[in-house]
């Protein structure tokens, strides 16, 4: 089974949506399967200030040459990364700088061997420590050129973009037709549809019942991303 280890400050963040829907569904369905690891959880304890003795757990300290920002230490990252049981493991960090997420990527990620146990890493602040990706030989993954607060989102997105192209996560016919003809437009009834005073109808040639003129139309409206 795909065993997805998630390795962020958030967990919570995550979780409504990989609750709900197709993804709910493939982890009931043992599809796929998500573990959480919290750095915080690996952190040292340190007290608050000289006169306040309160312990706090650190998982974030300044950056070395200065800068804006906090940087998350190594230390609570490699320690949770070092609980996860796998040997053949696939370890992503998330990072803008990182290549940038595909569909090509993850069919290619599907197909090699090491695709059992993927461990994504969730940067924060400043990003992590260097050193995570240089002693985990860690993979830098970008989903895009824009700059988010965290790698929480990149995870929810590559954890779906792999999900739903495994084998029975969105049904036989579902998938089949995905690969075939994804990215149109799509309608549902009604066929004629009244708003604001005005009607607008779903093009003739998809009730036509035509299957090779419908087949045709899918194909000239088809996106150009690559499947
Ligand atoms: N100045 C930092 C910005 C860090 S953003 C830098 O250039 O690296 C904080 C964290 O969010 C990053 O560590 C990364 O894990 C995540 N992140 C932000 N944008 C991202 C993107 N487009 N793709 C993947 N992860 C991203």
């Amino acid at each position: 089974m795909l065993t997805f280890h998630v390795i962020t400050l958030f967990p919570e963040s995550l979780e409504s949506y990989l609750e709900s829907s197709v993804i709910g569904r493939a982890v009931k369905n043992k599809k796929i399967r998500i573990k959480f690891y919290n750095p915080l959880d690996y952190a040292r304890g340190k007290p608050r200030s000289k006169k306040n003795k309160w312990f706090y757990r650190q998982i974030d300290d300044r950056p070395y040459g200065g800068g804006p920002g906090m940087v998350l230490m190594a230390e609570p990252i490699l320690k949770a990364v070092s609980k996860i049981k796998a040997t053949n493991k696939k370890i992503i960090l998330f990072s803008p700088r990182g290549e940038q997420f595909s569909n090509q990527l993850a069919d290619g990620w599907l197909r090699s061997k090491k695709a059992g146990d993927i461990i994504l890493i969730c940067g924060r602040y400043e990003g992590v420590d260097a050193r995570v990706k240089k002693i985990l030989r860690a993979e830098e993954l970008s989903i895009g050129p824009y700059v988010l607060t965290g790698g929480e989102l990149p995870a929810l997105v590559v954890m779906d973009t792999l999900a739903r192209r495994l084998p029975g996560v969105l049904g036989k016919d579902a998938s089949v037709e995905e690969r075939r003809l994804a990215g149109r437009d799509v309608y549902t009834r009604p066929e004629t549809l009244l708003f604001n005073g005005k009607r607008f109808r779903v093009p003739k040639v998809l009730t036509s019942g035509h299957h090779q003129l419908i087949d045709n139309w899918k194909r000239l409206r088809q996106n150009q991303i690559k499947r």
